[in-house]
């Protein structure tokens, strides 16, 4: 089914595009189509069972042009350096489109961590930041959690890194649970940056969200506070969610409560019953007829072989690379609004990046501040792309919004690279 999609030349290949457009200096390109810092490391860990077993982990350092490397460390069986490079690349147009002050990174492990114990799981997170200790730092590169990897374990990362260093040091990992300084309002800030996007592209499009009807792919946290915040924020109809085992379409809409019951009785969403309730497959669940699709589960969903068949007018990435370089012009050549995922899901390194700000100071803020920040930073950054789009389209340039974020993102960081004289 899917092309062969390998996730750093996909990033490489946005970045060129983007470049190509705005004219960007050869020699600034250069640089930035390489990470800066790529860092392989072993990492024996004594199992439960008395043995040792080695893991392999990375930590990619992209770009630090604009502030320290910034990016969250997953554990996953299938984990590949170019995964890492790619994402550690895209965080870095995503904190730059922010103007938040990091530049980008990303690290993970090759382990699976369903199968590790909670006492080999902490081994492992205090080994992999024992090994890079010397490369992170407040200053220098933050890690935070992502794919499989949780508040806890960074609770554990954070308290190896401030033995290594004598002294509590909470400024160094983000995303910690609130009883060693995480954030408030960090639980949900991915998918509440992205309702503020939601909010502001409907309102440019003249889409009700008190009427439209919403498909969510995905049930983590991304697609579940989604789902809850189209309903809570703005009363939209959610009809369609999915996870891994496919999804449910009901045209009157989907119901919490029976979607946990289903989750906890079925284990899936697709367990929920209701009258009007039927099926999907997560293919069919991305070509329901919706006014907004929002992917929130996995990569290169959107694809050459069905972005044609996508109905909606509205496509927001909350998930990381969703849809496919070739799938991104196909819904642009059909006028859908695909606002891509360094724009959408940004709300998650804003978040983190509010937690390193009240670490630093140690001064902590109420929710209510932490969103009301949140909703400044991502809603400009919609209205930066938008401006962007519109300021190439009056010199006869159609270009996606994809790429006048990408060219936004990139300036900045080019501009950053050159003051520093670096080219
Ligand atoms: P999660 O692990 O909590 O949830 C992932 C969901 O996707 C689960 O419901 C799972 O069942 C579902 N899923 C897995 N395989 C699937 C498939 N083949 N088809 C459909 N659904 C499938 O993860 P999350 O934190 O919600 O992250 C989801 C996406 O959002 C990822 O791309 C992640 O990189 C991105 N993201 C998350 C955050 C965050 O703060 N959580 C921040 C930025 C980006």
């Amino acid at each position: 089914m899917a092309e062969e999609l390998n996730p750093f030349k996909i990033a490489q290949e946005q970045l060129d595009k983007a470049a190509s457009i705005m004219k960007l200096d050869r020699q600034a390109l250069a640089i930035l189509r390489e990470p800066r810092r790529t860092l392989i490391v072993n990492l024996p860990v004594r199992m439960d069972n008395g043995t040792v077993r080695t893991f392999t982990g990375f930590r990619v350092q992209y770009n630090d042009a604009r502030g320290p490397a910034k990016g969250g460390i997953r554990f996953h069986p299938e984990e590949t350096l170019d995964t890492v490079k790619a994402l550690s690349a895209w965080m870095t147009w995503k904190c730059s489109l922010a103007d938040i002050p990091f530049g980008g990174g990303k690290g993970g492990i090759i382990c699976d961590p369903k199968k590790l114990s909670q006492s080999e799981t902490e081994r492992l997170s205090r080994a992999y930041i024992r090994a890079i200790a010397e490369f992170i730092g407040p200053d220098k590169d933050i890690p935070a959690p992502d794919v499989y990897t949780t508040p806890q374990i960074m609770a554990w990362m954070m308290d190896e890194y401030s033995t290594i260093k004598g002294s509590n040091q909470f400024a160094t990992i983000t995303g910690k649970p609130v009883e060693v300084w995480g954030s408030k309002g960090r639980m949900d800030s991915t998918a509440k940056g992205g309702m503020f996007v939601m909010r502001e592209a409907a309102k440019a499009m003249k889409i009700n969200l008190k009427t439209a009807h919403i498909a969510v792919q995905g049930f983590g946290n991304a697609g579940m506070y989604a789902y809850t915040l189209s309903k809570s924020m703005f009363g939209s109809k959610v009809v369609a969610i999915s996870d891994s085992q496919g999804g449910i379409y009901d045209p009157d809409g989907l119901d919490l409560e029976k979607l946990e019951d289903a989750k906890k009785r079925t284990g899936s969403v697709q367990g929920y019953r209701s009258k009007n309730a039927k099926k999907v497959t997560n293919d069919e669940l991305l070509e329901l007829n919706v006014d907004i699709l929002i992917p929130a589960a996995i990569e290169n969903q959107i694809r050459k072989d069905n972005a044609d068949r996508i109905k909606a007018k509205l496509v927001l990435e909350l998930a990381n690379g969703p849809v496919t370089p070739d799938a991104t012009s196909v819904l642009f050549e059909k006028g859908i609004v695909d606002l891509p995922d360094f724009l959408v899901n940004s709300g998650g390194v804003i978040g983190s990046y509010f937690e390193w700000v009240q670490n630093i100071n140690q001064y902590y803020w109420p929710t209510d501040r932490f969103y009301a920040e949140l909703d400044k930073i991502i809603s400009k950054s919609f209205s930066d792309t938008m401006a962007m789009q519109k300021s190439y389209k009056d010199k006869g340039v159609k270009i996606s919004p994809r790429n006048a974020a990408y060219i936004i993102a990139v300036d900045r960081v080019a501009k950053a690279m050159k003051a520093r004289g670096w080219y």
